[in-house]
């Protein structure tokens, strides 16, 4: 056998998983096309589930457990050699605000505040900074002196940022560091016999074999569906979002800004802000910007933002989500199949979940019980 593990597919997701096997100690590949559109060099970075209602009750605590993962996470690379400001510049920490224009948004404010706080409550030991309101006044001095008049104002004063790019390229040093081996090359199919996988064929004919083969394909993970003779239901989500450049305004220490349409801004160091995003269910696989794409998010970027309007354009990234129907990911074992696993679905929250999925599915892939009970995010339920 070559390897204990092949994963396919090198976003967050993908390295994440390789850089969990390689510190079991696994001898593991990494095979990754590098697809344009994908989600992981697009993504704008948002952790912060404490705030968020959008998803239920199952999401929420596997979020805040993935965003506590990436504390060790980080802490792992750093023992593994990855210098302090290339970690930095990937991940960090700042104020999450979720602001409202108008009555309307700010009676949905209202709702989801009852949500936060019941759930907040609920936490043990309780969280050390609580989400709270502000004034919209201490909303713009303190944390966005771009904003809008705001109606209301919630602020997370503790969230997290991550810069999929980065991570991913902090995560490939990582990869090194534990011998774990990299290709660039498109898996075509896997070899399988009996019901049971044992490794990868490439585009170009070179097969490998191993104990496990892990899909972390993204949007594309779906296309080894009709082999395994089980759908994976994923589909892509194209998501467009805009690189603003503001010289010389201090952006490291703004907060991130959410409205009420899915939009938002990310800042970074440097005098960037990120503003996004489109969320185009049923877009297919064209990673391209579109005309009514660029228009809806410049304008609700300074909608919430209308101090923007001199920014500078910086860079428009494409990213093609993994969407699932039911806005969970597909993890863990293939039903009917041995030697295969999913690590795919994850939508718009896969930096936020993705590398806590990976660990957990590698561990259950390298047979060592995971610390979490993968059974809900099967693809089963898709089955029934
Ligand atoms: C605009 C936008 C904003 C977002 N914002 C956030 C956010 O704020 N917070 C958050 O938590 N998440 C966010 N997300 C979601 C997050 O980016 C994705 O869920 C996550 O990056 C998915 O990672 P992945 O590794 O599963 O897939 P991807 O990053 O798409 O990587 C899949 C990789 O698999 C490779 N691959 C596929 N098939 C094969 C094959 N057969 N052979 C070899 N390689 C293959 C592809 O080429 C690709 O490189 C956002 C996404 C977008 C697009």
């Amino acid at each position: 056998m070559d390897f204990d593990l092949i994963i396919i597919g090198g976003g967050i997701v993908g390295a994440a998983a390789a850089y969990r096997a390689g510190q079991m100690g696994a001898r593991t590949l990494l095979c990754d096309r590098r697809d344009a559109g994908r989600a992981t060099d697009a993504g704008a970075g948002i952790l912060a589930p404490e705030s968020s209602t959008r998803d239920g009750r199952l999401w929420y605590d596997f979020a805040l457990e993935a965003v506590g993962y990436y504390s060790v996470l980080i802490g792992d690379l750093a023992a593994d050699g990855v210098p302090g400001e290339e970690l930095s510049r990937a991940y960090g920490h700042c104020a999450k605000m979720i602001v409202a224009l108008d009555d309307v948004e700010a009676a949905a404010l209202a709702e989801m505040e009852r949500t936060v706080y019941a759930r907040q409550e609920e936490r043990r030991p309780p969280p050390a900074e609580s989400v709270r309101r502000i004034s919209p006044k201490e909303a713009r001095k303190v944390y966005y002196p771009l904003l809008a008049d705001a109606s209301a104002v919630l602020l997370q004063p503790t969230a997290r940022r991550v810069d999929g790019r980065l991570m991913t390229a902090v995560l490939e040093h990582g990869l090194r560091a534990r011998a774990v081996e990299t290709s660039e090359f498109d898996v075509s199919t896997l070899l399988l016999e009996d019901g049971r996988v044992h490794g990868v064929r490439s585009a170009c004919g070179d097969e490998y074999t191993a104990g496990a083969v892990l899909i972390a394909g993204g949007a594309w993970s779906t296309d080894f569906g009709a082999q395994l003779d089980v759908q994976i239901p994923v589909a892509p989500q194209r998501g467009q979002i805009i690189h603003l450049q503001l010289p010389g305004q201090d952006t490291g220490a703004w907060s991130i800004v959410m409205g009420f349409s899915d939009h938002y801004q990310v800042p970074w160091p440097g005098g960037r802000v990120a503003v996004g995003a489109t969320r185009e269910t049923g877009s297919g696989y064209a990673a391209h910007a579109t005309v009514s794409g660029v228009r809806e998010v410049l304008q609700e970027a300074l909608r919430l933002a209308p101090g923007l309007r001199h920014a500078a354009i910086d860079d428009i990234r494409v990213g093609l989500r993994p969407y699932t129907s039911d806005h969970l990911p597909l993890l863990g074992a293939v039903p009917g199949v041995s030697g295969v696993y999913l690590a795919t679905g994850h939508g718009p929250t896969g930096l936020t979940l993705g590398p806590f999925s990976a660990k957990l599915v590698v561990e259950q892939a390298l047979e060592q019980p995971p610390a979490r009970d993968l059974a809900p995010f099967s693809v089963a339920r898709f089955l029934r």
